[in-house]
């Protein structure tokens, strides 16, 4: 029998747009829009979405100009790695407190960073400004241009005020920010045959796999935007030939304004699971139309992948059948989740994504298969309901839906910021293999069911004897 919990979970009238069950009606859904009052969304304010952007540029300072929770949430918040300075692991705060509010920030913004300035040294500055900031209306542009003119390193103000729109805004904060650098530095020097990546935050040193492919195959990585990126790379990046962008939810904006200004062609990648990762660099290799690399990237894909189907065997063969649930920040990476997952014999059941688009939400359920639920910017409420009524056997996520997944009592594996293993690439594609098929058969989620069995039976108890007292 059902649950009574889960059979009373109504889907709020102003979410219904939101949500697709593929072959049920005539495709179509409700997107990039801001999210419905009373529905607890997934997603993060503007300052987050710009912080997760911004934070891997290792050599900078990224202060805080805001209460020091702003700070708290989001420290340290990628598990982004550095090859050099650690600089951005640090998190500063103005620590704005009910004086500074009434009173203005400003003074205590610039003694901040006079000081930090002047202790650290760093090669540019990230201000944020938060939510409180927007209200009481500090002048954070005027005192960035001061401490850029006193000291003579770039302080750049990030217009990321919490409450005014999504985490998608606060990428938009975060291209604003970048665009300031982009174009001072000197491009002599720099091969014809070179990229930007974009959109990759070295999560677990994936970047480095990713770069290391491209050098693999004759091409100069000019500037990584932002995993263990420099300030001076993104300064000279204009000087590439091409930027290659990933993610395409938080740097699409730069790659677009860069095109404007300096003509730089965009290819959209993904670099997960083998056919994506495949597809990333030899479409690279197309555009560049040299014949050296393109022969290099069909040694380096065919080695790569005869070295990597023979070990997912074995894998594939425990999970063969099982039924997944995917949510992801930007709906262009549920895409390469499904092909993954699919490579693993596995179906995908629901996908969905915090900021998605019409076009990405067309192309995930051109590719799922007919029943899989299609969510925009979905509520712990609605998950659960849809993880119950199409027995997902797992949930891959960020650190908002581990706990759901938990408290279902299902396996859940982290596709986001905190994890400490490497899925991008080939090898991470072994890696995934390896974390799904650790989770989903791991005996503790017999325990879970069963525990989970006697907590429904006994709620259902509680209401039938509630409907008939
Ligand atoms: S900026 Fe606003 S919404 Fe974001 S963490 Fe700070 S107070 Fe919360």
């Amino acid at each position: 029998m059902q649950d009574k919990t889960m059979t009373t979970t109504d889907i709020l009238e102003g979410r219904k747009a939101h949500i697709h069950e593929k072959g049920a009606v005539p495709f179509n859904i409700a997107c990039e829009k801001q999210s419905v009052a009373g529905s607890v969304s997934q997603r993060a304010c503007v300052f987050c979405g710009s912080r997760v952007v911004l934070y891997p540029i290792a050599d900078a300072l990224h202060v805080i100009h805001g209460p020091i929770g702003c700070a708290a949430y989001t420290w340290d918040i990628r598990g982004a790695w550095s090859s050099g300075p650690q600089l951005h692991r640090m998190s500063f705060s103005t620590d704005l407190q009910e004086k500074d509010v009434i009173y203005g920030g400003e003074k205590k913004l610039y003694q901040a960073l006079v000081e930090l300035i002047e202790h650290y040294r760093p090669k540019a500055a990230f201000i944020y400004s938060t939510c409180i900031v927007g209200l009481i209306g500090d002048d954070v542009e005027a005192i960035c241009r001061r401490i850029s003119a006193e000291t003579g390193v770039e302080t750049i103000p990030v217009h990321s005020e919490g409450f005014k729109g999504s985490k998608k805004d606060g990428y938009s904060a975060a291209c604003n920010a970048l665009n300031q650098l982009v174009g001072t530095g000197d491009t002599n020097g720099i091969s014809p045959l070179s990229i930007n990546i974009l959109g990759d935050f070295n999560i677990a040193g994936e970047t480095w796999v990713i770069k290391d492919y491209y050098e693999r195959m004759g091409v100069e990585v000019v500037a990584t935007i932002t995993g263990d990126g420099r300030v001076d790379d993104i300064r000279r990046c204009h000087g590439a030939a091409l930027n290659v962008v990933q993610c395409s939810g938080s740097m699409t904006q730069l790659a677009t304004m860069m095109k404007e200004k300096y003509g730089i062609p965009i290819i959209r990648a993904s670099y997960f699971g083998i056919e994506d990762m495949s597809k990333a660099l030899y479409d690279v290799a197309e555009y560049l139309n040299d014949k050296t690399v393109m022969r290099n990237t069909q040694n380096l894909v065919r080695d790569e992948v005869s070295k990597l189907v023979p070990q997912l065997r074995k894998y594939k063969k425990d999970l063969k059948g099982k039924r997944a649930a995917v949510y992801t920040g930007g709906a262009f990476k549920a895409l390469s989740m499904i092909r993954s997952l699919r490579t693993l014999g596995m179906k995908t059941v629901i996908a969905g994504s915090q900021t998605g688009n019409q076009q990405d939400y067309a192309r995930l359920q051109e590719l799922s298969d007919e029943g899989t639920i299609i969510l925009d910017d979905t509520n712990p409420l609605e998950l659960a309901k849809f993880l119950e009524e199409k027995k997902a056997d797992l949930l891959i996520g960020g650190v908002k839906e581990r706990p759901i997944a938990y408290k279902l009592g299902l396996g859940f594996c982290d596709h986001n910021h905190e994890r400490k293993i490497g899925l991008a690439g080939f090898e991470g594609m072994l890696n995934f293999a390896k974390e799904v098929h650790g989770t989903v058969t791991s005996p503790v989620w017999k325990l879970a069911a069963l525990h989970r069995k006697d907590v429904w039976s006994a709620t259902s108890r509680q209401h039938r004897q509630g409907d008939e007292s």
